[in-house]
């Protein structure tokens, strides 16, 4: 939804949840800055409408492979296939797009041809890692992006967001009926707890240095108390 297409609607109320995005209004008129980097190298994002098991028969619908370290991940989605590679942070904008430099790059991953772009669109987005130094102000409570921002590695952003969604309307709602306002206070902060010690850690490591990361993993896959910790963490299980 574009909020400028919208016609602004007022309403009363005695609790604001800003939910409004990286660059939303409610934390930037609240005053609460969100420091943290931009990262320095673009992603591209590729659709694929080709289904890339033609080319790899086993390719799993979550799929990340490493080679050199450089990264690619693959995600099957309804119509095709999304690959995001992770781009030096000198690859210029019009070379990134062009579909030459996409099949060379593709190609250190896996074993397609020029045919797998037919109807294939592509993009650049660049991410940040940023947490607000707080999320919450009087009775304005910050959740997802306007509270914390992060790469895409292990898909966790927006869940963390649905996470605070879910934990602080709970809590309000108790806070409310119990009377009881240090409780919605204490989950607040629990989640900003969760996104600077966990989220943010987390889908930094994994991307700063990918075949560290991919090496430990391959080490850990031989133990299975620490796999079963290690899934533990990647489905976000200890951070709700
Ligand atoms: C390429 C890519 C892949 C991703 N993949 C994953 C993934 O696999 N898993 C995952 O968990 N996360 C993923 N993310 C991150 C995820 O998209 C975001 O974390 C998530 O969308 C944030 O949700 P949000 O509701 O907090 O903010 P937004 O999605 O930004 O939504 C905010 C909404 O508020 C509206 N709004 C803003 N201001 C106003 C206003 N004044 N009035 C009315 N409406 C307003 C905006 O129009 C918007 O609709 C990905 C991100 C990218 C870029």
């Amino acid at each position: 939804m574009d909020p400028s297409a919208c016609k602004p609607t007022p309403f009363d109320g005695s609790v604001l949840l800003g939910a409004d995005g990286a660059t939303g209004r409610v934390r930037e008129s609240l005053g609460i800055e969100m420091p943290g980097k931009d990262y320095a190298s673009p992603a591209l994002r590729i659709f694929f409408q080709r289904d890339l098991r033609h080319y790899v028969s086993d390719l799993a619908p979550v799929t990340y492979l490493f080679s050199g370290g450089r990264s690619c991940s693959l995600l099957q989605m309804a119509g095709g296939w999304r690959a995001i590679l992770r781009l030096s942070e000198h690859t210029s904008d019009d070379v990134a797009l062009a579909r030459p430099f996409q099949l060379a790059e593709l190609r250190r991953f896996l074993p397609i041809d020029a045919a797998a772009f037919e109807n294939a669109s592509a993009d650049l987005y660049r991410s940040s890692r940023r947490v607000a130094v707080r999320n919450h102000k009087g009775r304005v409570f910050l959740m997802g992006d306007a509270a914390h921002l992060t790469n895409t590695r292990g898909g966790m952003n927006m869940n963390c967001g649905i996470h605070d969604a879910d934990a602080i309307s709970r809590s309000l709602i108790y806070s409310l009926r119990e009377n009881q306002p240090g409780h919605v206070l204490a989950c607040a902060e629990e989640r900003l707890r969760v996104a600077h010690e966990c989220l943010v850690p987390r889908t930094d490591t994994s991307v700063a240095s990918p075949d560290a990361w991919f090496h430990s993993i391959r080490k850990l896959s031989t133990d299975p108390l620490k796999s079963l910790a290690y899934l533990h963490q990647a489905t976000m299980l200890d951070m709700v």
